[in-house]
This record gives structure tokens, C-alpha cells and sequence, in this order.
């Protein structure tokens, strides 16, 4: 077997898509398993039969696209080793692989449902196990409805998250592109645009803009544009620690002295607006008042849009003079807020400007964890391990069995999980396998996302 390293085609490949604005989709597979067809069906182009020409060769196996709005970049390493698979250097399918992993962003992999699994597909398998990416496994040839209840078997490659595909007659091939968008934009925005987004929420008067103004006004904090030179100036770009942040729906609260004390006409939708646009929220508290049923609500609505959750305990001047105090509202924030213990705690006074660049370095922290990626062997050794130590309750006399689990995405990072009964897992049980997840890998100041499927993989 030969490396990549010392694949000529191999290294080419690397260095063509290592500049490559567009994200890249790899397509990956064993022969005749449609790889081809799919690329084909994905970028919208017949290939025509053309004698190879030197040069020519890779572009056919390159395409732009897109889909729902997302331009994307697609390679099919079969077509691009394909010469050499019988020649004296010829390139195994590992080593495709590995040149897809090498600057791919996600990877489609293919098999042949008709066919079954063989040897060549669990040595892919093998080592897409390890991938830091996301893998989709297109369980091709699934052109009829009997076919579609084929597919069972390829669980066992304990792989990608299954979509049944007929590329030859673009059966759910869009089922598939809805997912593998779904993510594409974050996997490069995130290099290239801020690091964090920030949205600072909290019920009225607990000190957001405060808390903004102070930040503005840290010497740590560089503005890095003029805000409010135009209505729609909404957010405020930062940079600290050499990264880029961006505060989220700070228009209003960057001009000063226009507070409305004590005006609690405000919803919680109105108290965390731009949660949506943030990745993470920043819950700001009152420490002088606790933790009341209002933050709860507000913390409660970052949750369900799954963003990252910092927790700030605002005001702490006024509990630092009493004794006991800031003591006493610390537990009582550890109990009321039991149901988030992986978010951080970060104790400010906006007023004086202490300690606000914390609540900066927790968000980037957090924001960093939404983007984690744990591949996939790992998160199945630690469910099997979880389902060991504490297996969950029958269902109707019968086990309830998790086949395998993948991470489908990041922004958030979300964990598809495939049971033979999905609608019957209990809540209970759910937030166990996250607790494990957590312990095992951290994810602090993260929301996770957990999905539960049917082994079919068509519904979702
Ligand atoms: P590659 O070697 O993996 O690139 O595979 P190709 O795309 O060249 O396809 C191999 C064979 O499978 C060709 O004869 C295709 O027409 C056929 N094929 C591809 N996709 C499908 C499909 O969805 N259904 C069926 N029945 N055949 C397909
Ligand atoms: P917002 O409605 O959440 O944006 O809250 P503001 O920033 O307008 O603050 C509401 C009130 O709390 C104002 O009177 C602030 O001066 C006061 N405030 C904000 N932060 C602090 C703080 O850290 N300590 C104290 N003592 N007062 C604060």
C-alpha cells in the first residue's frame, strides 16, 4: 500500500483545494458503488465520455455547486485516483480516503445497498471512524421502495448518518444536501468571520448595557469599527485576545443614559432579542436581587435555540459589602440553575468594570466548544460504555437496543443517535447519555443537541 505522502495524485489533490474558498465536499467509496453518478447528480452536469487529455483529467472530477442558497465545492476521489487503481502504483482506496480527509469538510460516502457490505467498504469505514468531519453514509441504489428497506446491515460499519439515495434516479439525494448544508457555512465562517458572537440578554435592569458600555470602555477590548454610523449598525465588532467578537443587538444599548428604570414592560422575547444571531447568550443577573423565575426563562430560551450559555452574576458590588451575601446568592444560583451545570459563572461589576473581560473569555471558550467534533469511534466506545453501566428500560418486554452514534454537526453539536425504538427512549435517559458525553468530553458552556432515529435512517 502506498501513502498518500507518497501518492503523486494524492498530493496534488491536497494542494489544489488547500486555497480554496468554497467548502469541500468529498465523495468516497469503493468502485462502482455510483460515486461518479452521485457526483454527477450533485453538480448538475452530465459527464461527457472525453478522451483524457493531460490536465484535463482532475477538473472533470471537481465541481462547484449549489444548494438552498449554499455554494459549495465537490471532488469524486474515485475519479480522481481512479487511473492508478490498476496501474504498477496502484492507490488503494485508503489512500483516496485519506486525500479526502486531508482538506475535505464533510465526506459522502458511498455503498452499494444492492450489494451488501464488503471487504473494501469496511476498510473505508475503518478509517472514516476517526474522522474529525462529519460522514454521511449514502446508502445508494436504493431506487425502489423494497430497496429502501435494505441498508440494515451497513450499521454495522458504525459510520456517517445514513441517508437511502438512488443518484441514478435522484431519489432523496436533496434529503441529503438539506443535511450536509445544513452545516457547510458555519465550518468555514467560522475561520474566516468573528469567533463569537455575542448576545448579551437578561430581563430589563440587571445591567446589559452597562455591562456593554464597560466593555467598550476596557483598554483590553479594541472597537474595531465606528458603531452606529448607520440605522442598521446593530451589532458591535470587538477584538480581544487577538479575536475577533462581535456583540450582538447592541444599538441600543450603546448609547448611554437612555435607561428606562425600572420599566419591566419588556418580554422575555424582547429581553433576549438577537439570541437568534448570536453563538452564544450571555444570561445577564442581578446578583443584588438572584436568580429569579425571569432569568429562568431567558436561560431557558438560549437552550432551546441551542446556543452556548454563560451565566453572569451582574452587581456584584453590592453583595461584596455584606457578609455572607454574595455567598448565599452563589448557592443559590447552583441550585436554581441545577439544570445547566456545564455553564460558567462569571461574577462582574459593569458599574466598576471589574471583571467584564471574563464574561468575553467564557463566551470565546464556549463558542469554541459549539465548534468540537469528536469522532465517531470515540463516541460509540463511550456509548456502548454508558449503555453498559446503566442499559435503559425495556420497551413492551423488549430491549431497547442504540445501534450507533454519530456527531452530525457543530454550531451546535449535535448527536444522532439510532434505536430500534427512537420514540420510546425517556427524557430521563437522554439527558443521562449527555451528562456521559459531557463528562467524557467537556463541551463546557455548549448546548447539545440529541437526535434520535430509526435504524432505517429515512425518517428523521
Ligand atoms: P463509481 O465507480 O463509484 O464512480 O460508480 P459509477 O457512478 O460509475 O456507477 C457504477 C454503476 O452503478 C453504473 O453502472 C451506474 O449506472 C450504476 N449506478 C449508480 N447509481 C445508481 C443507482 O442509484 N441505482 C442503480 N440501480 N444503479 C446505479
Ligand atoms: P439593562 O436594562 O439590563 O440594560 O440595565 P442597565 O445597564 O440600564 O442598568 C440598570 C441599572 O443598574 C442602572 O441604574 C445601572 O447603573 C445599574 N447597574 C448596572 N450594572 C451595575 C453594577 O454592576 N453595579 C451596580 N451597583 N449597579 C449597576
Amino acid at each position: 500500500m502506498t501513502t498518500s505522502a507518497s501518492n503523486p495524485a494524492a498530493e496534488d489533490a491536497t494542494r489544489e483545494v488547500a486555497d480554496r474558498a468554497l467548502p469541500l465536499v468529498a465523495i468516497v467509496g469503493r468502485p462502482n458503488v455510483g460515486k461518479s453518478t452521485l457526483f454527477n447528480r450533485i453538480v448538475r452536469r452530465r459527464q461527457a465520455i472525453v478522451q483524457d487529455e493531460p490536465g484535463t483529467t482532475r477538473d472533470r472530477n471537481y465541481g462547484s455547486t449549489e444548494w438552498r442558497g449554499r455554494a459549495f465545492d465537490v471532488v469524486d476521489t474515485g475519479g480522481l485516483l481512479g487511473e492508478q487503481l490498476s496501474g504498477p502504483y496502484a492507490s488503494s482506496v485508503a489512500d483516496q480516503v485519506r486525500t479526502a480527509l486531508a482538506e475535505a469538510d464533510a465526506v459522502l460516502f458511498v455503498v452499494d445497498v444492492q450489494a451488501g457490505v464488503l471487504p473494501a467498504d469496511e476498510e473505508i469505514a475503518a478509517i472514516l471512524r476517526e474522522a474529525a468531519q462529519p460522514v454521511y453514509l449514502c446508502l445508494n441504489k436504493a431506487d425502489n421502495d423494497r430497496l429502501e428497506q435494505a441498508g440494515g446491515e451497513f450499521f454495522g460499519l458504525g459510520v456517517g448518518e445514513p441517508y437511502l439515495i438512488s443518484a441514478h434516479h435522484g431519489r432523496r439525494v436533496g434529503d441529503l444536501l438539506d443535511a450536509v448544508v445544513e452545516w457547510l457555512p458555519a465550518a468555514r465562517a467560522a475561520e474566516s468571520q468573528a469567533a463569537c458572537r455575542l448576545a448579551i440578554v437578561g430581563r430589563p435592569n440587571v445591567g446589559k448595557s452597562s455591562l456593554v458600555n464597560a466593555l467598550l470602555q476596557n483598554e483590553r477590548m479594541i472597537v474595531s469599527a465606528t458603531p452606529g454610523t448607520t440605522r442598521d449598525a446593530i451589532d458591535t465588532p470587538l477584538e480581544f485576545d487577538g479575536k475577533r467578537v462581535e456583540l450582538v443587538d447592541t444599538a441600543g444599548m450603546r448609547r448611554r443614559g437612555r435607561v428606562e428604570p425600572g420599566v419591566e414592560r419588556a418580554s422575555v422575547r424582547r429581553a433576549t432579542a438577537g439570541i437568534g444571531r448570536g453563538d452564544v447568550g450571555a444570561v445577564v443577573i442581578d446578583a443584588a436581587e438572584g436568580f429569579t423565575s425571569q432569568d429562568q426563562h431567558v436561560v431557558q430560551t438560549v437552550l432551546e435555540a441551542y446556543k452556548g450559555l454563560v451565566l453572569v452574576m451582574n452587581k456584584m458590588d453590592l453583595v461584596e459589602d455584606e457578609p455572607g451575601l454574595r455567598d448565599s446568592r452563589a448557592r443559590q444560583l447552583a441550585g436554581r440553575a441545577r439544570f445547566v451545570p456545564w455553564a460558567p459563572v462569571v461574577w462582574t461589576s459593569a458599574l466598576e468594570g471589574k471583571n467584564v473581560e471574563a464574561v468575553v473569555r467564557a463566551a470565546l471558550h464556549a463558542a469554541e466548544e459549539r465548534r468540537r467534533r469528536i469522532p465517531t469511534a470515540r463516541l460509540n466506545a463511550l456509548l456502548r460504555r454508558a449503555t453498559l453501566e446503566h442499559p435503559p428500560a425495556t420497551v413492551r418486554g423488549r430491549p431497547l437496543k442504540f445501534f450507533y452514534a454519530t456527531q452530525s454537526q457543530v454550531e451546535p453539536p449535535t448527536f444522532v443517535l439510532f434505536s430500534n425504538y427512537p420514540e420510546e427512549v425517556h427524557f430521563s435517559y437522554e439527558r443521562y447519555l449527555l451528562r456521559r458525553i459531557r463528562q467524557e468530553f467537556g463541551f463546557e458552556g455548549a448546548s447539545l443537541r440529541l437526535v434520535l432515529r430509526s435504524r432505517s435512517g429515512a425518517d428523521a
